[in-house]
C-alpha cells in the first residue's frame, strides 16, 4: 500500500482530522509527499479504548503467540523492502548504509524478544506451597509472576526513525510483555512511520490479533500526545527524546487522577574521562576514535561524546592537537531537521558565549544551500569556570565536545562529582590506572548506567545485559533500560495468587508446568513439575 498520510486506528486507516502536515527532505529542505493528517482527541480516544477492550485477550496469549508475532512483525519490516530504506534516507538525510543498519537492529530486537520471551525467565514465576501443619500459623498457598501492565503509549526519537521508533525497543518490550501499543508518531519521519505501522499492521491480521493491539497516531505532541499520556486507558508511556519533552510527559503522567510511570530516556552529555597515562601513551589515537564517536551520524545520538574531563599537560594538549586535525577534516553533516539544527546552532553560540569557553577546532562550515547542515567543533574550558557554571553541563545535540582542564587529580574528582546523572560514562586508562583510581571509578558509576573502558560511547548493542538508562535526567527512572531484554521490566507488574484454585491458575503458575518455564519452588530453582 502507498503511503496515505492517514492514521491507524484500532486496524483500520482513517484521516486525521485535526489538520496536515508534510515530512521535510533535510538534505534539501524540500517538502515530501504525500500530506499527513493529524488525529484529534477522539481519535486519540478512540486507538485508547480499542487497546483497553483487547488488553485481556492480548496479555493472556501464550508467549509463544507473541513471540509469533513479533517475529512476524520483524518479517513484513524485511518485506518493505528498498521503499522502507529510501523513505528513511529521503526524510533523516541518513545515508542507506544507516538505514539498513539500523532496520537489522530494529528486526533483531523483535526476534531477540521473540526467543527470549518463550523462555519464560521474565515472568519471575515463583511459588512458596501451602504449609497447612505450620505452627503457629499455616502457610497459605502463594504464586506470583509478572503480568502485563496495560496499554502502553510509546513516543520515538527524531534520530532514530526505525529503532527508537514505531516498532523500536520500547514496542517489542510492551509486545513482549503482552501490552498493546499506540505510537504517536514523529513529525520528522511520518512517512517511515507509516510504512512500519503499515508492516505491523499485517502482522497482526497474520497472528489473528484484535486490531487494538496496534495503532499509530500523527500530531502534534503537546496536543495528540498530551491527550494519550491523559487518557485513563494508559497505564505506561515509553518515551525516547528530548529532556524536555521527557520531563513535560513526565509532570502530565504524575497530575493524572491515577498517575502512571513515564519511562523516558533522555539526554546526555556522556563524559569521558581521560587518564594521565593513558594519554601519555595513546593520545593520538584516543583523538582518532574520539573524533569517529563524536561526529557519527553528525553527532545525533543520545550517546554522543559531549564532554571530556582530564589533568592538563602535554598528554592533554597533544590530544587536543590531534582531535583538532581530524575534526578539520570533518564535512557539514545533514542534520536531522531544521529544529535538530537550529537547537544545534543556538546551543553552540550559547556555550561559546560562557565564561572561560574557547573554541579550540572546527569542521568544515554549514553550507547555505537550503540542506540543514552543521559545523562540528571543539571547545575548552578551565575545570573552576566548569565548575561554577551549571549551563555548561547542558546537552547540545550534535557535533560539539567540551574538553574541561583539570589542575590536578582532586580538581578531577571535583568535576566528576559535580556532574548530573548520564547514560554512560567512559574511562581512557591503562589497567593499573582503573585500579588506583577507585575513587574516581566510584563517583562515575554513580552517575552513569554504563561505564566504557577504552572504547567510546556511542553503538548501543542490543543484548540481554544492556543499561541504557541512568540518574535523572538521563532517564526518569535510573532502575530501568530502554534497550535489551531487561526493559521489559518497564511493562510488567508482580501479581500474586493466594489459595487461588489449581485448574484456573495461569499457565505460568500452574503445578504442571505446562510452558516449561523456569520457577522458584520454595526458594529452589527448577523448571520441573511440582
Ligand atoms: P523530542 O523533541 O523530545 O521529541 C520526541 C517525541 O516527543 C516527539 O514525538 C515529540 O512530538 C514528543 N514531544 C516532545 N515534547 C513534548 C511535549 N512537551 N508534550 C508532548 N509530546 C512531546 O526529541 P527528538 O528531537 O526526537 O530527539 C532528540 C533528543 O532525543 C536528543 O536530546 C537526544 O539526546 C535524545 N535521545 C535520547 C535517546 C535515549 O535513549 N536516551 C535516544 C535518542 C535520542 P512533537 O515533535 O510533535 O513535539
Amino acid at each position: 500500500m502507498p503511503i496515505s498520510g492517514k492514521q491507524l486506528i484500532a486496524g483500520k486507516w482513517l484521516e486525521g482530522r485535526s489538520g496536515t502536515f508534510n515530512g521535510v527532505n533535510p538534505a534539501t529542505g524540500e517538502d515530501l509527499e504525500p500530506q499527513f493528517t493529524c488525529a484529534d482527541e477522539f481519535q486519540v480516544a478512540e486507538a485508547v479504548s480499542a487497546a483497553s477492550e483487547c488488553f485481556t485477550a492480548f496479555a493472556n496469549t501464550t508467549p509463544q503467540q507473541r513471540a509469533d508475532f513479533l517475529n512476524a512483525c520483524a518479517d513484513e519490516i524485511m518485506a518493505l523492502g528498498d521503499e522502507l530504506l529510501e523513505r528513511v534516507s529521503a526524510e533523516t538525510g541518513y545515508p542507506r548504509g544507516r538505514a539498513e543498519g539500523e532496520r537489522g537492529r530494529t528486526c533483531g530486537q523483535l526476534r531477540l524478544f521473540a526467543d527470549w520471551i518463550v523462555d519464560g525467565e521474565y515472568l519471575d514465576a515463583r511459588i512458596d506451597t501451602a504449609m497447612p501443619e505450620r505452627q503457629p500459623l499455616p502457610r497459605p498457598d502463594l504464586r506470583s509472576f509478572n503480568q502485563a501492565l496495560g496499554p502502553v503509549a510509546v513516543f520515538g526519537a527524531s534520530n532514530f526513525p526505525l529503532a527508537f521508533s514505531v516498532a523500536g525497543g520500547d514496542t517489542a518490550a510492551a509486545f513482549a510483555a503482552g501490552c498493546p501499543v499506540i505510537v504517536k508518531g514523529h513529525n520528522s519521519h511520518p512517512g517511515t512511520s507509516e510504512l512500519v505501522a503499515q508492516a505491523i499492521d499485517k502482522a497482526v491480521q497474520k497472528c489473528g490479533l484484535p486490531g487494538g493491539v496496534f495503532s499509530l497516531i500523527m500530531g502534534a505532541g503537546k496536543t495528540v500526545g498530551a491527550a494519550l499520556v491523559q487518557a485513563p486507558g494508559i497505564k505506561a508511556v515509553g518515551f525516547t527524546g528530548s529532556t524536555a519533552g521527557g520531563t513535560a510527559l513526565f509532570k502530565l503522567a504524575n497530575e493524572r487522577p491515577e498517575p502512571i510511570p513515564v519511562f523516558a530516556e533522555m539526554g546526555s552529555i556522556n563524559p569521558v574521562v581521560l587518564l594521565p597515562e593513558a594519554l601519555k601513551n595513546s593520545a593520538e589515537s584516543i583523538a582518532a576514535g574520539f573524533v569517529g564517536s563524536l561526529t557519527l551520524g553528525t553527532g545525533q545520538f543520545c550517546v554522543n561524546p559531549g564532554l571530556v574531563l582530564a589533568v592538563e599537560g602535554d598528554g592533554l594538549e597533544q590530544f587536543i592537537a590531534a582531535t583538532g586535525e581530524a575534526l578539520a577534516k570533518v564535512g557539514a553533516g545533514v542534520m536531522l531537521n531544521k529544529n535538530t539544527r537550529q537547537g544545534y546552532q543556538s546551543g553552540v553560540a550559547k556555550l561559546r558565549d560562557q565564561a572561560g569557553v574557547e573554541q579550540v577546532a572546527a569542521g568544515e562550515a554549514a553550507g547555505e544551500d537550503g540542506g540543514f547542515t552543521c559545523q562540528a567543533g571543539l571547545l575548552t574550558v578551565c575545570a573552576k569556570d566548569f565548575l561554577a557554571n551549571r549551563e555548561l553541563q547542558e546537552e547540545v545535540f550534535g557535533p560539539m565536545s567540551l574538553v574541561v582542564k583539570c589542575r590536578d587529580r582532586a580538581e578531577l574528582l571535583q568535576a566528576i562529582q559535580s556532574l548530573q546523572g548520564q547514560l554512560t560514562g567512559t574511562l581512557q586508562c591503562s589497567e593499573s590506572e582503573l585500579a588506583s583510581y577507585g575513587d574516581l571509578v566510584e563517583l562515575l558509576r554513580q552517575r552513569v548506567g554504563r561505564i566504557v573502558v577504552n572504547g567510546f560511547p556511542t553503538g548501543v548493542e542490543v543484548c540481554h545485559s544492556m543499561m541504557h538508562g541512568g540518574p535523572f535526567p538521563a532517564a526518569t527512572d535510573a532502575r530501568f533500560t530502554s534497550v535489551g531484554t531487561m526493559s521489559i521490566a518497564r511493562f510488567v507488574r508482580p501479581i500474586c495468587f493466594q489459595n487461588y484454585p489449581q485448574s484456573l491458575l495461569p499457565d505460568a503458575l500452574k503445578d504442571s508446568n505446562p510452558l516449561e518455564i523456569p520457577r522458584l519452588v520454595n526458594g529452589e530453582k527448577s523448571r520441573a513439575a511440582l
